[in-house]
């Protein structure tokens, strides 16, 4: 059995949220700096040198990369053989969350449905947990914004849709959402398992380092693809135009009722910020 102490917790989530809010990790800039030598437009080769600009503006100066600094999404993995001493989990988790916000003078963005009153504290943080075997404590955090989320869909496909029925709605929600989730996007995709699990599959598969496909080379082939035809729309960075419509599509899969073709599709914005780390 390992101990993990909560306040270890606390003081290592409040650093992630705030690091994960200034600085882009590397893969996003190494990918952005890889689109932006294949474009051939001046105003996409323009918003390509600004959104590099701002990401050295925000990790020299400390201050956030966007000023909507999203929901705090946790994902968990937590082994059978951990135990927290001094708080739950899910306390440490919030409590070193909201302790990130405050300290890094981070936009809290949570509200009421219907006030739209804001909670003032970024809590309660969005927590998914995996128990898994071992002694490992690791933590993920992704900062959400709200223009991204809210191009996100699920759906669930009749099974003789297949693969073009999920090539076909992929492709059209991201042509939908047009400029709205500050393209160029990443394209989290959850196929199969059920109406709650495929969304959850979704956002994670956004954690996967960019430029880097699924293991399983029929899956890569699928994000290939749907990446080629993403960028075939012309969208372009900020909706401007552009061969850069999509940075990289993350496929996650897991099987699904027989009478069910669950698909759920989070779109993420250019600010792909998030963090990790094991405790
Ligand atoms: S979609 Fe992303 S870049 Fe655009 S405003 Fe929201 S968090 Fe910022």
């Amino acid at each position: 059995m390992r101990i993990v102490n909560a306040d270890d917790i606390k003081a290592k989530v409040a650093q992630m949220c705030i690091d994960a809010n200034r600085y882009l990790p590397q893969d996003v800039l190494k990918r952005l700096d890889e689109c932006a030598a294949k474009e051939t437009s001046p105003t996409a080769i323009e918003i390509f040198r600004q959104l590099r600009d701002n990401a050295a503006l925000a990790a020299d100066r400390g201050l956030p990369l966007c000023q909507d600094c999203g929901l705090a999404v946790f994902f968990v993995e937590i082994g059978e053989d951990v135990r927290i001493e001094g708080g739950g989990l899910k306390e440490a988790i919030t409590e070193g969350m909201v302790r990130g916000y405050k300290d890094g003078y981070l936009r809290k963005s949570l509200c009421d449905p219907f006030t739209r009153k804001n909670t003032g504290t970024n809590a309660p943080a969005i927590i998914h947990i995996d128990l898994i075997p071992g002694d490992r404590l690791k933590i993920w955090v992704m900062a959400k914004g709200g223009g991204s989320e809210n191009m996100s869909r699920v759906v669930l496909l009749a099974p003789a849709e297949g693969w073009a029925g999920i090539k076909k709605f992929v492709v059209n929600r991201v042509a939908e959402a047009g400029s709205n989730p500050c393209p160029p996007v990443i394209v989290g995709i959850g196929i199969g398992g059920n109406f709650e699990t495929a969304p959850i599959m979704a956002k994670k598969a956004l954690l996967r380092p960019l430029g880097e496909p699924h293991p399983d080379p029929a899956i890569a082939k699928l994000e290939a693809e749907l990446l080629e035809a993403i960028n075939q729309l012309g969208i372009g960075p900020m909706g401007l135009g552009g061969e850069t419509t999509c940075l990289d599509v993350k496929i996650d899969v897991a099987p699904c009722h027989l009478a069910s073709l669950p698909l759920a599709v989070n779109i993420q914005c250019h600010s792909a910020r998030h963090k990790e780390v094991e405790l």
